[in-house]
């Protein structure tokens, strides 16, 4: 496929997947509009870059489907000014969508070869508002707190509590799908000082956020 049938496929995704399901905040439409979503998808995948679920990108781990990107991303509201902690780098995608929309991104990855691939791809790019971080995401990263928008990628069985911790207490918001290993909901945590608002919102599959406040290693 040359550069002209992804754009036509990434479009297709806009209007089919994403549009027709709600998506509605103009710029998170337009910030996906200008992310390839092909390359950050192994190779012989390419052809299937813009399809409507999640594909393997290695490490047991998935590039999540289109439209819960779209989806998670337009429930943090950006603006453009805010400094975002991101658990579970996987691929970068869902990085790259962030750094269109926020001031800076801090991108935490438990896989230090996935990390890496992503650093690359995102740097091949030219995106650099981002810092990719190995270690546990549950954990957070303590010494960028606060940050003005958290969104984990991966399911935990409760939301951790460093990172409600590290969350601002001027309208931070996190959104987090919690649940047991089979399914999760996405839920979403807004601070304002000492008063917290939780909301739960649609049904997900995720894989699981392996840590200290996720769930234990199985091997
Ligand atoms: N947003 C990514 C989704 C990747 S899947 C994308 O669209 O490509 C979830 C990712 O979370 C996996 O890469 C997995 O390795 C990572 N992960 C799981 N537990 C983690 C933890 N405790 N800290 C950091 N990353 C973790």
């Amino acid at each position: 496929m040359g550069e002209d049938a992804f754009r036509a496929a990434r479009e297709n995704m806009l209007a089919n997947q994403l549009r027709a399901r709600g998506i509605h905040d103009t710029r998170v439409l337009d910030a996906i509009r200008s992310v390839p979503r092909h390359e950050f998808v192994p190779e012989n995948l390419r052809a299937d870059a813009y399809s409507d679920t999640p594909l393997p990108i290695g490490s047991d781990q998935t590039i999540s489907q289109p439209f819960i990107v779209a989806y998670m991303t337009q429930l943090l509201g950006l603006t453009g000014r805010e400094y975002v902690l991101e658990i579970g780098t996987g691929s970068g995608y869902q990085t790259a969508v962030l750094c269109k929309l926020a001031r800076y991104v801090y991108s935490l990855e438990r896989y230090r070869s996935l990390a890496e691939r992503a650093a690359h791809t995102l740097h091949r790019l030219e995106i650099k508002n981002v810092d990719i971080h190995v270690g546990d995401g549950s954990q957070g990263l303590p010494d960028m707190a606060p940050f003005d928008a958290i969104i984990v990628t991966a399911a935990a069985p409760s939301i951790p509590g460093p990172l409600q911790a590290q969350l601002s207490p001027r309208g931070g918001r996190m959104v987090i799908p919690v649940g047991d290993a089979e399914r999760q909901h996405l839920e979403r945590v807004i601070r304002n000082g000492d008063r917290w608002h939780f909301e739960r919102d649609i049904a997900v599959k995720f894989v699981p956020l392996v840590g200290r406040y996720g769930f234990t290693p199985s091997a």
